[in-house]
């Protein structure tokens, strides 16, 4: 499955949009000097820039106390140049995560991880949804895969990937089973899977012999070794899949594309709120 094709479309959709739209921001927050962080921040901010979203890319101190980032954040909330907000995780040890993410506006929520959005997807009446998750859906869509009635595993219960992944693919009629690092027997669950979605972060947990013939085989993981980036299937399952997204080039690039599908979403959002309290 090529994420790098179909991300490719939706970035020229989103392009498209923006300019339609008009001026549109999108704010990242780095807390300390994460080197993984540190690329994902830039890749974000240059995939916004290539489709037209002004990017504000902010950096604070590791030593940054829980006041002063909630202050941050509080700022870009009523920055009406600022339609997405996203609080690059994971937060040094002494930052409240949760406490950080409660701040944001759910509206300007383009990770989808406030409570407000995470229950609406819960309720089945989403509204921001976190951007890899609506990544597998579209992927999963665009190679025609059945999820009516199939049995999706989804390896990891994170609130970034697994959880959100699980509720998309429940809500399209998959029986959904989910796994995580106490599940007992791994491989029993895995090779009853239609479809299965692996989001662990670690190489290999996947092997070919756990993995049902001819399935849907999305690989999450984003791994980094003296090999390189690999995922968290070994790349040998492709022999058995019947589709299989690499790594790289099969979710990474859908979630940034889908991360500034959210942007324009939120900026949606915001009009239509602005509108209503205007009438
Ligand atoms: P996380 O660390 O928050 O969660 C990992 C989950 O995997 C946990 O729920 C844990 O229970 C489960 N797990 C760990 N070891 C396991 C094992 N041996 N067996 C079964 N389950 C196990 O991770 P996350 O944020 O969801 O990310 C997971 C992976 O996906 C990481 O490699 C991350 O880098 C990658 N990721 C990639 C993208 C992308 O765009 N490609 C986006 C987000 C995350």
């Amino acid at each position: 499955m090529d994420g790098k094709a179909l991300a490719e479309r939706v970035r020229a959709e989103v392009r498209a949009e923006v300019e339609q739209l008009g001026e549109l921001g999108l704010a990242t927050v780095l807390v300390g000097d994460d080197a993984a962080s540190e690329i994902y921040i830039r890749r974000k901010h240059e995939a916004a820039n290539e489709v037209g979203i002004e990017s504000l890319d902010i950096r604070l101190p590791a030593s940054t106390t829980q006041e002063a980032l909630e202050a941050r954040v509080a700022e870009l909330n009523a920055d009406p140049s600022v339609h997405g907000i996203l609080v690059q995780l994971p937060l040094p040890a002494q930052l409240d995560e949760e406490a950080v993410i409660d701040t944001i506006d759910p509206l300007k929520d383009v990770d989808g991880l406030h409570p407000s959005n995470a229950g609406r997807l819960y309720l089945g009446r989403p509204r921001l949804v976190p951007a890899t998750p609506i990544g597998i859906m579209a992927l999963l869509a665009r190679y025609d895969i059945e999820l009516d009635g199939a049995t999706a595993v989804v390896i990891g219960r994170s609130n970034i990937v697994g959880k959100p992944v699980a509720q998309l693919l429940q809500q399209q009629h998959a029986t959904v089973i989910m796994c995580h690092s106490h599940t007992r027997d791994l491989e029993r669950e895995t090779l009853d899977a239609d479809v299965l979605v692996v989001a662990a972060g670690h190489a290999a947990l996947v092997t070919a012999d756990m993995v049902r013939h001819g399935s849907a085989v999305i690989d999450v993981g984003m791994n980094r070794t003296d090999a390189g980036l690999v995922g968290d299937v070994d790349p040998v399952a492709m022999e058995v899949a019947g589709h299989m997204t690499p790594v790289p080039g099969g979710v990474g690039p859908m979630t940034i594309a889908c991360l500034l599908r959210n942007t324009v979403q939120a900026a949606r959002l915001q009009r239509t709120a602005f509108e209503f309290r205007s009438t």
